[in-house]
């Protein structure tokens, strides 16, 4: 496997703002003027290397970004979207049409679940869900219509590792589009190098950091990102999801202390794990030696950024649940919130929030059990403070 420093890659990419600037400047111009009406009218033809028409389309600010995204995640090229919602939808519509199915994995963020079980119908595209930890479900569900298999590299809320190079030798072998959404993982997993087609990440997560936006970006090879944006026939094109290029801006920044950040996300995840497994809490953390995920994980991420921020507790009741995550709030370990790669520690009940799109027995199938805690554990510079009060919370509720 290669060895990569994606954020060496990140670091080596110089860019000079318009007056020397060492940010580059922001774009703040929907449209962009032209010399020549020839130029314009070329311009909708292909793009002009340095010729920016509509901010739909390209700007200067989203290209820069776009193209540190693709250091980071060692592509050929990127894409920054709105959300990250709006980089699923695009990938799929640009690869899906009606009559074409999916096989997908079955432990996915909820929204996407939502908009593959609910929406894609409407379309006339079908998924079929499966357990992506049985390689054999998967070869079992391809057919002739199968466009893309799409699973998360760890999945939301379980935390289980996609073994990528395995289920990329059946999309390979069928000729199938292997889409990975790697936004718990970024700089831990790069799955391009693992056999991968198109990443995507949100990067209201770890990659922005300071949960103050909503984006997305999808990185792939330069022929799939000029097709997102042809003029014609381009999902990302003609759906619009685009990101604002003062957005665009501030993430440019963060993106460049994610290497350090994702480190200490993942060290203060580590340290929690291995403590409530001694209290002989039920713990999700792939990077625990126990975990069944452990050796997988190990062969597949990068050196040096650990096993990422997000670990799991499962406390047997919502109603355990709810009084730990109010009582966390109360005694300051971090906030009930939904989403990740915050600064400060968020926790949620995944059963009754981010995955309550999935229906209540499949939840249990894939071992989502409604006392299922969710940490994205946060930048603290202490982390046993935030366990010692957790350890005090669940004393005072019962659960130790
Ligand atoms: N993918 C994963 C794994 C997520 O957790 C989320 C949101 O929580 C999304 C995609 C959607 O991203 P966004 O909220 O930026 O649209």
């Amino acid at each position: 496997m290669k060895k990569f420093d994606p954020s060496t890659s990140i670091h080596d990419y110089l860019v000079f703002g318009e007056f020397g600037d060492v940010n580059p400047s922001i774009t703040d111009s929907s449209t962009f003027t032209f010399l020549s009406p020839k130029t314009m009218a070329d311009s909708f033809q292909h793009e002009i290397e340095g010729c920016f028409l509509y901010s739909r389309h390209w700007n200067p600010i989203n290209k820069f970004l776009s193209n540190a995204l693709a250091r980071l995640e060692d592509a050929e090229a990127a894409q920054v979207t709105s959300s990250g919602m709006g980089a699923i939808s695009s990938v799929v519509l640009q690869i899906c049409s009606s009559g074409d199915e999916i096989v997908s994995d079955r432990t996915i963020y909820g929204g996407t679940y939502a908009f593959f079980k609910n929406f894609l119908p409407k379309f006339g595209i079908t998924v079929k869900f499966v357990d992506m930890k049985k390689p054999e479900m998967v070869e079992l569900a391809v057919t002739e219509k199968t466009k893309m298999i799409y699973a998360e590299s760890v999945s939301n809320p379980l935390l289980d590792i996609t073994d990528i190079p395995r289920i990329s030798k059946i999309s390979k072998a069928h000729n199938i589009k292997l889409v990975v959404d790697n936004t718990f993982s970024p700089m831990v997993i790069t799955p391009l190098h693992l056999g991968a087609d198109i990443v995507i990440h949100s990067m209201t997560k770890y990659i922005n950091g300071s949960s103050d936006c909503v984006a997305g970006c999808i990185c792939s090879s330069k022929e799939f990102i000029d097709s997102l944006t042809d003029v014609n026939s381009g999902a990302t094109m003609l759906l619009g999801p685009v990101l604002d290029s003062l957005r665009a801006a501030s993430i440019l920044k963060n993106l460049h202390t994610l290497h350090i950040r994702m480190k200490k996300h993942g060290e203060n995840a580590m340290y929690l794990a291995e403590e409530f497994e001694k209290l002989g809490l039920k713990v999700f953390y792939p990077g625990l030696k126990t975990n069944k995920h452990y050796a997988l994980l190990n062969e597949l991420r990068n050196d040096g950024f650990g096993y990422s921020g997000m670990l799991a507790i499962d406390v047997g009741t919502y109603e355990n649940a709810s009084s730990l995550m109010e009582m966390m709030q109360k005694e300051n370990v971090g906030y009930l919130a939904v989403s990740l790669g915050y600064f400060k520690t968020l926790f949620s009940c995944p059963g009754h929030s981010t995955s309550s799109e999935i229906p209540e027995e499949e939840q249990k199938a894939m071992g989502l059990s409604e006392g299922l805690v969710r940490f994205s554990i946060g930048l603290d510079g202490d982390i046993t403070l935030a366990f010692e009060r957790i350890r005090k919370c669940m004393k005072e509720i019962g659960i130790l």
